[in-house]
């Protein structure tokens, strides 16, 4: 079978990590790929977000399975090209994809569907936001509706500040994407992921997770693309699982589908969890970077065949064979991130660490600079590993990211806490 994955962070490498190790898999092609990719699979220079370049690349080279990682090109449609021109492609189309790239959208599926989720009301005028907000009260929660890479959430604590949120929202810094503000009763509890894949009608679960957005420790600091991550995540039990997949991802994937819109590809439930119940929060529609590195580490060859089956459509056909294991990634980011930082510092240490089923580093900004890997990027390396507890893999991905040589790095020395 050849595979293209498309995109190049940790969540790709670690994708051609785990394909890498599956014998169905023959030549893995992963588009921009990074210098890690390179050790698993060949790297190819495509524009991902134009759907005909990719399905030209893909007929050409005789690929038999498209993975789209990123967003981006999802909201764009490169999958409905794929689909279109023939090619089987993992990830769902525009319209389906709209679960991630429009925020009312998705509360309108969920008041549809019924699925629990946070009080909600949209507007395309300040002013009448700005009312709604002066008579709810705070704390409440501001959103542009579209894309805007995690930025466009302000969650208020006082109404002062959801009315400058809504302010700058419309001042146009979004573009498209804050032409429509949600704005959304404050929900309070502890914030955990659920990964289920969808064929457009089955729907399997493939892992939970839990991740740290802020760069401090103790979670604080300013908003990131995430720190770390872990999986499982012990807040979400079996019982809050079946919950989840009865009352929120078993009805919004029959609402697609009676829509004429089926989901396949990955749905990534970011859930708010309080009293033992679970309300949503968001979804996207691909996996989550970090999440990814520790959800493919614990799948391993697997995860594969499970991409497959969604593809196929028979997902009721397959099941994952679970290990009682545990996953931790910690990510290695350029000093000044998510400000300013300086691109070109050099990474030594990597070519003696152990690359195992149990300890591996994903690259994410990561080039190569005569022969020299160096930091290309905000987000540059994510240590992972797996062991029996989540200890162990704690242990195993600390002991990785300290042994890199890279002064000009920074990591958080608590990813877990909350579990651990
Ligand atoms: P990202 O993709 O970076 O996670 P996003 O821009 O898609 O973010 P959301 O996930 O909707 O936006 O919101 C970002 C964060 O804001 C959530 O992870 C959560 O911590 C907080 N948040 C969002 N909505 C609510 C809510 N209704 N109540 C409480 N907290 C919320």
């Amino acid at each position: 079978m050849n595979i293209l994955i498309l995109g190049g962070g940790g969540r790709e490498h670690a994708l051609a990590w785990a394909f890498r190790q599956n014998p169905k898999c023959d030549r893995l092609i992963v588009a921009p790929g990074n210098p890690g990719v390179a050790s698993v699979a060949e790297c190819a220079r495509i524009d991902i977000m134009s759907g005909d370049e990719v399905l030209e690349f893909a007929q050409e080279n005789a690929i038999d399975l498209v993975v789209i990682g990123p967003e981006a090109p999802l909201a764009a449609g490169v999958a409905d090209v794929l689909r279109a021109g023939g090619v089987a492609v993992f990830g769902p189309s525009q319209a389906a994809a709209q679960l991630e790239a429009s925020k009312a959208f998705t509360k309108e599926i969920c008041d549809a569907c019924g699925a629990p989720t946070a009080g909600w009301a949209r507007f395309r005028d300040a002013q009448a936001a700005q009312d709604h907000v002066r008579r709810v009260g705070a704390p409440i929660v501001v959103k542009a509706d579209g894309l805007a890479a995690g930025k466009g959430v302000v969650v208020a604590e006082t109404v002062q500040q959801a009315v400058e949120a809504i302010d700058m929202i419309f001042a146009g810094g979004f573009g498209e994407a804050g032409a429509e503000v949600v704005i959304e009763e404050f929900m309070p509890g502890e914030e955990a992921s659920f990964f289920v894949l969808s064929d457009g009608v089955n729907c399997l679960p493939i892992g939970t997770a839990q991740d740290h957005k802020r760069r401090d420790e103790g979670d604080r600091g300013p908003n990131t693309g995430g720190m770390g991550a872990y999986s499982p995540a012990p807040i979400l039990t079996e019982a809050l699982q079946a919950q989840v997949m009865a009352q929120i991802i078993r009805p919004t994937v029959a609402e697609m589908a009676r829509r004429g819109t089926p989901f396949q590809g990955v749905l990534y439930a970011g859930l708010m969890i309080e009293n033992g119940q679970a309300r949503l929060v968001e979804y996207n529609a691909r996996f989550g970077d970090p999440e990814c590195q520790v959800l493919m580490m614990r799948l391993g060859a697997q995860a594969l065949d499970l991409i497959q089956a969604c593809v196929e459509g028979r997902l009721d056909e397959v099941r994952v064979n679970w290990a009682d294991d545990h996953a931790m990634t910690v990510v290695l980011a350029a000093q000044g991130y998510p400000g300013d930082y300086r691109k070109g510092s050099a990474i030594k240490g990597m070519d003696d660490l152990p690359d195992t089923g149990s300890q591996t580093v994903f690259h994410a900004g990561t080039a190569l600079k005569e022969g020299q890997l160096i930091a290309s990027g905000g987000r540059v390396l994510s240590a992972t590993g797996r062991g029996d507890s989540l200890a162990e893999a704690r242990d195993r991905a600390y002991a990785l990211a300290d042994a890199i040589d890279w002064p000009e790095g920074f990591y958080r020395r608590d990813i877990g806490w909350r579990a651990l």
